[in-house]
């Protein structure tokens, strides 16, 4: 079974994160990660949301309207909300999975305290259009979305190179890992410092119980032991986890667990919120340890190899499926990083049934359009009526590294059959 999704995990990761005796801190990944990023600073996070709520924070962003992409994670809507800040969605572009900046601007007043530019499935966002907002607006402030786009160039230059600051998402399910986690890049000293220093009262053990959590009391409690005692807690917790991730993951076991998907437990693994409900995983708060960090730099060193593996499943894909009818294959710009390969088609439940038969697992994401969700509802959305056409009509193709180019050829065969 080739599974949709597999993080580039080896003995490597698994070594690192028993290492209790390697003096390898926190700061230590941070260091590496924006080296290797091509940024000044990175500080990491528990989660990519939690690092978006302080980023916001940080650059003084309150009772503002924040401009976002109505097709990309929820919990990006989520983090925007619990700022305390308005979410205000914009639809995609015509010919790409990215926002559309032409909405974009129509979208902005005199109350937009910030953009989010995000690089969807890695598809680099259009850093020249990014660029002129901040010209035309210089009070705006620009947040890049990379938790798809590790890596990803427009015009030969990182996207985060442009913008205040970045924040990238490290569960397993993104390109690279640190079990779970996030950082936040920037080049800006200033920033940098008074972001650290946000963090560093907010997400210490004993700090003050966060209001999010203060109604239920069981909650309560359950934070509070998770503050008093949480590294400890929390490294055995994610130890037990990588640890599963690993062995879920290895190809003979994951088709003999084949069932995974459809009893759930793979969401379970990498889905980790509710659609449903404004709200952070409990441990938001929880700083990141040093298991993660450990975990997180050798993922660093594989970078470079995981980004080219992608983009070389990739350019396989587009030129296999190039003459393919009745589907839409994805963007193809020379800087994009393909978190997700996404293909535009009817009847994707039954195609990816059908593939699930051939030993062949397809993801369906993004299966769901922020503006159309209950909670939701009610916000501004400036639309095309594109995005909302795509939940159920999107597949993923798997890119990871256990997708080796003859199995891309045979997920090419699939399509072909079926057309
Ligand atoms: C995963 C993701 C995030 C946030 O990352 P978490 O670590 O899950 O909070 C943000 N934006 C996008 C587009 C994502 O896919």
């Amino acid at each position: 079974m080739i599974p949709r999704l597999k993080p580039a995990l080896s003995w490597k990761e698994i070594w690192a994160a028993f290492a209790f005796w390697r003096k390898v801190t926190v700061q230590d990944f941070e260091y590496t990660f924006a080296k290797t990023l091509g940024s000044q600073y990175a500080l990491a996070f528990p989660y990519g949301r939690t690092g978006l709520m302080f980023a916001i924070h940080a650059l003084g962003i309150k009772d503002k309207e924040i401009i976002c992409p109505a097709y990309t994670c929820v919990v990006v809507a989520h983090a925007i909300v619990l700022s305390g800040n308005i979410p205000v969605f914009v639809d995609s572009k015509r010919d790409s999975f990215n926002m559309d900046f032409e909405l974009v601007n129509q979208a902005i007043n005199e109350n937009t305290g910030a953009i989010i530019a995000t690089s969807i499935f890695g598809e680099a966002v259009d850093c020249d259009a990014v660029k002129k907002i901040q010209l035309d607006y210089p009070k705006i402030k620009i947040i890049q979305d990379c938790a798809h786009s590790f890596g990803a160039k427009w015009n030969d230059s990182f996207v985060q190179k442009v913008g205040d600051c970045a924040i990238y998402g490290l569960n397993i399910s993104k390109i690279m890992t640190s079990i779970f986690g996030g950082m936040v890049t920037m080049d800006d000293e200033d920033l940098y410092l008074h972001l650290k220093q946000l963090r560093d009262t907010e997400l210490s053990w004993i700090a003050q119980i966060h209001p999010l959590h203060k109604t239920k009391s069981h909650m309560y409690l359950k934070q509070y032991f998770l503050k008093k005692c949480g590294n400890i807690t929390k490294s055995l917790k994610y130890l037990c986890y990588l640890l599963a991730v690993w062995v879920g993951f290895n190809r003979y076991i994951y088709g003999f667990l084949n069932s995974l998907e459809r009893l759930g437990l793979l969401n379970r693994f990498v889905k980790y919120y509710d659609e449903n409900k404004i709200d952070m995983p409990l441990d938001y708060l929880n700083n990141m340890t040093k298991i993660q960090a450990r975990v997180g730099i050798v993922q660093c060193e594989k970078y470079q190899k995981i980004i080219e593996h992608r983009q070389k499943i990739a350019a396989i894909y587009f030129e296999g499926l190039k003459n393919t009818s009745d589907i839409i294959l994805p963007p193809n710009n020379a800087g994009d990083t393909f978190s997700h390969f996404v293909v535009r088609m009817k009847n994707a439940d039954a195609f990816i049934k059908h593939c699930r038969q051939q030993g062949i697992q397809l993801g369906a994401l993004i299966d769901y359009h922020i503006p159309s969700m209950p909670t939701y509802k009610k916000h501004q959305y400036y639309s095309h009526q594109l995005s909302e056409t795509w939940p159920g009509n999107v597949v993923n193709l798997p890119v990871h590294l256990g997708v080796s180019e003859v199995d891309a050829e045979k997920i090419i065969k699939l399509f072909q059959l079926d057309s």
